[in-house]
C-alpha cells in the first residue's frame, strides 16, 4: 500500500499525469471550440432570421444581441492562430493560458446569454437554458482534468442564468435556484468522475512503463551478479567497435575466467561458489572508469569488460588493477595451485579496423588460453 502512494507521489507520474492533462486538455479546447463555432454560428443565423422577419424588439441591453454573438464568433474564428502558441506554452505558464481561454469563452457566452435575455426573440423562452446546458456539457467534457479551466469557462455562463433571478425575469425563482443547483451537482460529480477515470488511465500507463522498464533492465542483466549480461555486452559492444570505426578511437576487450573454479564449487559447495562470482563482479565494477566501460558476464565463470576509447596500454593497467582489487578481498581458494586465494586469468585483445566482435573475442580467448597454458593468474595480451 506504502509502495503504491510512493509511485503516486513519484515525479516520474506527476509529470506523466501533468502531459497526459495537458494533452487532453488542448484536445478537449479544440473539440469545444468547434462545437462553439457551430453553436454561435447558428445562433448568428438565427437572430439575422428573426431581425429579417423584423421579429427581434431590442431590450435594456448595452448593445445590441448581434453584436454579442458577432464578437464572439470573432474570437472563435481568430482563435486558430492561438493553438500554435498554445502547444508550445511552458507547462507551468500553459496551465495559467488555458485558464484565460476558458474564462474568456465563459464570459463571452454569458454575454451572450444575458443580451438573449433582454432580447424578446420567439422561442427564447427555451433559447438560453437550453444552450447553457450545451455549452456546461461542452465545458464539462472538454475540461473536466482541470477543475480550474472547467469553472472558468462554466461559472461565467452560470451566473448569467442566474442573473434572471436577481432583474426578475423568472417567475418561480426557488425552482430556477434548484434547476441551477442541479446542474453544479451535475458538473461537479461528473468533473469527479471523469477525472478518477482519467487518474485510472494515467497510472495504467505509467505501471506499464515501470515494468517496461524494469523488463528491459532484467533483459540486460545477469540475475546472479545483478552486471549486464551477454546481451547487454553484445549491443553495447557492437556499437562502440561502430564509434571506434567512425571516429577512429581505440577499442580494447578483456576476457577474464576464474582459475581452478571447478574446485573451487567441489570444496566450498555451489552456494559459495555463486557468492564467489558475486566478489569476482564487485571487483571487476571497482576496477574501472564508470560511466564509459562496461563489465559483463560473458556466461559460466567468464566475464568480460569492455573499454571504449582505451589501447593496449590502458587494459593492461586495468587488468593489473582487477588483480590488484582480487588479491586484497584474498578470497580463500585451497584448491588453486597458484595462490592461497581465489585468482583470475585474463586475455586483452585490442580492436583492429575491419574486425568483427567475434574476431576480436577469438583474440582475447587465444590470449586468456595463453594465460592458462603459462600457468594463471596473469594476463596476456593478443598480438
Ligand atoms: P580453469 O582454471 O582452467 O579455468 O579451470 P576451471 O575449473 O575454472 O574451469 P572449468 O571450465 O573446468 O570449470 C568451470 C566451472 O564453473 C564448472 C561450472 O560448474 C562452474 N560454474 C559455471 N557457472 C556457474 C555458476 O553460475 N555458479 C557456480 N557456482 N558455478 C558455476
Ligand atoms: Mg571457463
Ligand atoms: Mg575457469
Amino acid at each position: 500500500m506504502s509502495s503504491l502512494s510512493n509511485r503516486r507521489e513519484s515525479p516520474q507520474r506527476q509529470h506523466l499525469l501533468a502531459q497526459a492533462t495537458r494533452q487532453a486538455l488542448i484536445k478537449g479546447a479544440r473539440w469545444a471550440w468547434g462545437i462553439q463555432l457551430m453553436i454561435a454560428a447558428f445562433m448568428w443565423f438565427h437572430v439575422q432570421a428573426m431581425h429579417d422577419a423584423h421579429l427581434v424588439v431590442e431590450g435594456a441591453r448595452p448593445w445590441q444581441l448581434g453584436i454579442h454573438v458577432e464578437l464572439l464568433l470573432l474570437v472563435l474564428l481568430l482563435q486558430p492562430l492561438l493553438w500554435y502558441w498554445l502547444e508550445r506554452w511552458p507547462l507551468a505558464r500553459w496551465r495559467k493560458a488555458v485558464f484565460i481561454l476558458a474564462l474568456l469563452w465563459g464570459c463571452l457566452w454569458a454575454s451572450v446569454i444575458y443580451a438573449l435575455l433582454k432580447t424578446e426573440l420567439p422561442g427564447r423562452g427555451t433559447m438560453e437554458p437550453a444552450i447553457a446546458a450545451t455549452l456546461l456539457l461542452v465545458g464539462l467534457i472538454s475540461f473536466y482534468p482541470m477543475s480550474q479551466v472547467l469553472y472558468g469557462f462554466c461559472l461565467p455562463i452560470l451566473a448569467s442564468l442566474i442573473s434572471q433571478i436577481l432583474i426578475n425575469v423568472v417567475a418561480f425563482p426557488w425552482l430556477f435556484g434548484s434547476g441551477m443547483l442541479i446542474l453544479l451537482i451535475l458538473l461537479e460529480t461528473g468533473r469527479r468522475m471523469l477525472t478518477s477515470w482519467f487518474v485510472l488511465a494515467v497510472d495504467r500507463e505509467y505501471e506499464q512503463e515501470l515494468m517496461l522498464k524494469r523488463l528491459d533492465a532484467m533483459a540486460h542483466q545477469d540475475p546472479l551478479t545483478g552486471i549486464a549480461n551477454r546481451r547487454h555486452f553484445d549491443i553495447a559492444s557492437k556499437e562502440a567497435i561502430a564509434q571506434g570505426a567512425r571516429l577512429n578511437v581505440p577499442l580494447t576487450v578483456i576476457l577474464l575466467d576464474v582459475d581452478f573454479f571447478k574446485p573451487y564449487n567441489d570444496h566450498y559447495g555451489h552456494q559459495a561458489g555463486d557468492e564467489c562470482l558475486i566478489l569476482v563482479a564487485e571487483c571487476l565494477e571497482e576496477s574501472v572508469r564508470e560511466p564509459g566501460d562496461l563489465v559483463a558476464r560473458y556466461g559460466g565463470e567468464e566475464f568480460v569488460v569492455l573499454l571504449p576509447e582505451t589501447d593496449c596500454r590502458g587494459a593492461i593497467k586495468v587488468a593489473e588493477r582487477i588483480r590488484a582489487t582480487l588479491a586484497a578481498r584474498a578470497l580463500p581458494h585451497v584448491g588453486s595451485t597458484v595462490a592461497p586465494h581465489l585468482t583470475l586469468s585474463q586475455g586483452i585483445a585490442q580492436w583492429q579496423q575491419g574486425q568483427t566482435l567475434i574476431d576480436l573475442l577469438e583474440r582475447a580467448d587465444s590470449a586468456l588460453y595463453q594465460v592458462k597454458e603459462q600457468g594463471r593468474n596473469h594476463h596476456a595480451v593478443a598480438p
